[in-house]
């Protein structure tokens, strides 16, 4: 039993089809739908059942409450069971020429009885004449609708009072069959209709015209060859013209001019919606609503997709001529005397369940969560689903809707996360480079001080001995020029080794307080400096004073300096600058000189990598540089350009030192 007040679930998603597009939030009357992860659900207890969300779904990710299990155990039971068949089948059963064919199928399904829901139309109609021809004064909306009954109750609560105090078509055509046949005859409903499934407790159940055609396609049954039966007496007049717009006043035939009369029309949820707002306005005194949630019930959800509403309409009114022509006008009024006592009077109740309006620091906060501070930034795109951009923020302070919804700004953002993707990528890129070089040269590091240290203690002897022997011989004496060569070249070897050393970190730091100023300048002096090359030293800390090993960091700061003058064999300028940030001190040696090709960057700090001719060069300076730096904890960075198209050319080499002793990190 589908039926209840506190609502069936009439219409719900299909998860794995929604694919985000927000036209069932844009469709939805109620705003019914609320999106959750990016998934559109449907809010049952705000949902009217109008399947406006199942008609716009292009994946057909919206799926409605299915009766035929239902109907099914009915059938099966030893109950009757009496179907009672809306007006609009002629526009869905178009493949079957003769009504009375489809008919016959609907008592192969096992139908007991088969009745047309036009004659509950021409009972209702009725009821409306009298209602709108004395109307004291009274402005009515046409109550046959159950979806437009639902929305006002739900939401126009203040204009229950004007719902027309009338049962609808199918409810009259149930009461007529349990008049006829007793009240234990169960009642199916058949129509293009979901809110029907939830609209009265005397109705058993409801089928949709696509349950029905369903249930013909499993049990095969096909038109042809069915025995053609008319429906169950009595039998409907002009009531079968109901379900196409303005049925209602044609059925009741007395506002047949709608411009004259005071009969407004609307119909779809644009046209209902702005019917209301303007008749709860008073803008539209002394008329009368006659609201369809549908294009005519001929456009109904339960009708199969993709029918044409035109072609549908004709086919609607030349059944209901075909039916005039054959059909005694007196057996039907007949009829109507006879089924004249039915009570088709209905009460109606508010059942409020609008949302109370957000505040607005609320409102301005969610709107500056998406990037709207001022009017200016209220695109109301309608992307999102809602008309306004205060829509969709009301919708999700209550809730509804999510900021990701907002198109524009989720472009916006999409780009900005783009942007930063492509900067920490390089950033990246740059980290892993410099990983990979520092790890090469940490190798490099251990062969270099295994070498230096196995070669350190022979040229000690070496050393020490030619200098002995240099004292056993007389300072005229022919041998002593090569001892001499010996020592000094011995000598030379130690300066490698211990430039090694120092490349491989196994040195110590003697730190103490020095003037980096001081320190600068002593570098320059203890280079011999080509009268072609000017120099500046410059010191832009506030605080020159840092914990250093002096003769370390002028070992560092020659070599920078020897090396940018080598660069510069034409003249230029040299200039160390003290510099600082908040935790280092930092050295720039800037030259004039030729630059460093791209390709020998990553070699630099190699040793023996040397550019210069042999016996010029050792390719050490770098080496041992890089090591002291490291021993301090520090990090070296170079620019350079070669290309004087971009620029001058020159290299600025860049010694960052941490000021306070840090982690022993690999920098
Ligand atoms: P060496 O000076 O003995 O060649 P270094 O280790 O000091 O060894 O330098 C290695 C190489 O780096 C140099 O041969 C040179 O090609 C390049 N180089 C270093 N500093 C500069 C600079 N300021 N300008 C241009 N090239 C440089
Ligand atoms: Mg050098």
């Amino acid at each position: 039993m589908p039926f209840s007040e506190d609502k069936l679930k009439l219409v719900y998603t299909v998860k794995e089809l929604c694919r985000v597009c927000y036209t069932c939030v844009r469709e939805c009357p109620a705003k019914a739908i609320k999106i959750v992860n990016g998934q559109a659900e449907v809010i049952s207890e705000r949902c009217i059942g109008c399947g406006n969300c199942i008609k716009v779904c292009s994946q057909d990710a919206k799926v409605f409450y299915q009766s035929r299990i239902e109907v099914k155990s009915l059938l099966q039971s030893d109950s009757k069971v009496a179907a009672i068949v809306a007006p609009s089948f002629p526009a869905e059963f178009t493949e079957i020429k003769d009504y009375r064919k489809f008919v016959g199928m609907v008592r192969a399904l096992g139908f007991d009885h088969v009745f047309e829901v036009a004659f509950g139309a021409d009972l209702v109609a009725k009821k409306y004449k009298e209602l709108l021809e004395d109307r004291s004064g009274k402005d009515y909306i046409s109550s046959d609708c159950p979806a437009i009954v639902s929305y006002i109750r739900y939401y126009h609560p203040d204009l229950v009072k004007n719902l027309a105090p009338v049962i609808s078509p199918m409810v009259a055509m149930a009461r007529v069959v349990k008049k006829l046949l007793g009240p234990d005859v169960k009642i199916v409903f058949v129509g293009p209709c979901i809110a029907k499934k939830a609209e009265s407790k005397e109705v058993d159940e409801a089928l949709t015209f696509r349950e029905l055609r369903g249930m013909f396609e499993l049990a095969e049954l096909k038109h042809e060859e069915i025995e053609s039966s008319d429906f169950d007496p009595p039998h409907a007049g002009r009531g079968a013209i109901f379900p196409v717009s303005r049925g209602l006043i044609q059925t009741v035939n007395i506002f047949d001019d709608v411009v004259e009369g005071n009969v407004i029309v609307a119909e779809g949820r644009i046209g209902f919606q702005e019917a209301i707002k303007e008749f709860e306005s008073d803008s539209i005194k002394g008329q009368h609503l006659e609201l369809l949630c549908c294009e005519g019930c001929i456009m109904g959800p339960g009708m199969t997709p993709g029918g044409k509403r035109f072609e549908r309409r004709t086919y609607i009114s030349s059944y209901v001529q075909q039916k005039l022509n054959e059909e005694n006008q007196d057996d039907w009024e007949k009829s109507l005397q006879e089924f004249a006592d039915i009570d088709t009077h209905a009460d109606f109740n508010p059942l409020d369940r609008r949302k109370q309006l957000p505040s607005e620091s609320e409102v301005s906060k969610i709107l500056a969560s998406m990037g709207k501070f001022s009017n200016r930034d209220h695109l109301n795109c309608g992307a999102c689903g809602y008309d306004t951009c205060l829509e969709h923020a009301y919708a999700i302070v209550e809730g509804l809707a999510e900021v990701e919804m907002c198109l524009p700004y989720t472009i916006e953002e999409m780009h900005a996360s783009l942007k930063d993707l492509a900067v920490s990528n390089e950033k990246l890129a740059k980290v892993q480079q410099a990983l990979k070089q520092s790890e090469k040269l940490a190798h490099m590091g251990q062969l270099s001080a295994g070498i230096a240290h196995e070669l350190n203690n022979p040229l000690g002897v070496v050393m020490m001995y030619s200098n002995i022997l240099l004292d056993e011989y007389a300072p005229d004496d022919p041998i002593r020029q090569d001892i001499e060569l010996i020592a000094s070249q011995a000598e030379r070897c130690k300066k490698i080794v211990s430039g090694l050393l120092n490349f491989a970190r196994k040195n110590q730091v003697k730190l103490e307080l020095i003037n980096l100023k001081k320190l600068a300048e002593d570098s320059i002096k203890s280079v011999v400096i080509p009268n072609n090359i000017k120099t500046a030293v410059v010191c832009k800390a506030s605080n020159c004073e840092a914990q250093l090993d002096y003769e370390q960091m002028m070992q560092v700061l020659t070599n920078l300096n020897k090396n940018a003058i080598e660069a510069m064999p034409n003249g230029g300028l040299l200039a160390v600058e003290v510099d600082e940030n908040e935790s280092d001190v930092i050295f720039n040696v800037i030259d004039t000189g030729t630059g460093i090709p791209e390709e020998n960057m990553e070699k630099l700090y190699t040793p023996f990598f040397t550019t210069k001719g042999i016996g010029k060069g050792t390719g050490l300076g770098l080496a041992t540089t890089y090591g002291i730096v490291k021993m301090h904890k520090g990090r070296i960075e170079v620019e350079s350009n070669t290309d004087r198209l971009k620029g001058p050319t020159g290299t600025t080499f860049r010694i960052i030192l941490p000021r306070e002793e840090g982690e022993d990190v690999e920098r």
